[in-house]
């Protein structure tokens, strides 16, 4: 099965900040993982939900 690994955008199945598959949250077209995000969110001052 070939994989389509062109540039990221919509259908991009991995971290754009990292590379990473795991963990991966696509949701607000954001396309990074969980330990990315929470990087992200604390540099953006996003508030922790729990
Ligand atoms: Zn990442």
């Amino acid at each position: 099965m070939k994989i389509n690994t062109k540039s990221f955008g919509r259908g991009a199945n991995c971290c754009k900040r990292c590379g990473r598959k795991s963990g991966l949250i696509r949701k607000y077209g954001i396309y990074l993982c969980k330990q990315c995000f929470r990087e992200i969110a604390q540099d953006m001052g996003f508030e922790k939900y729990s």
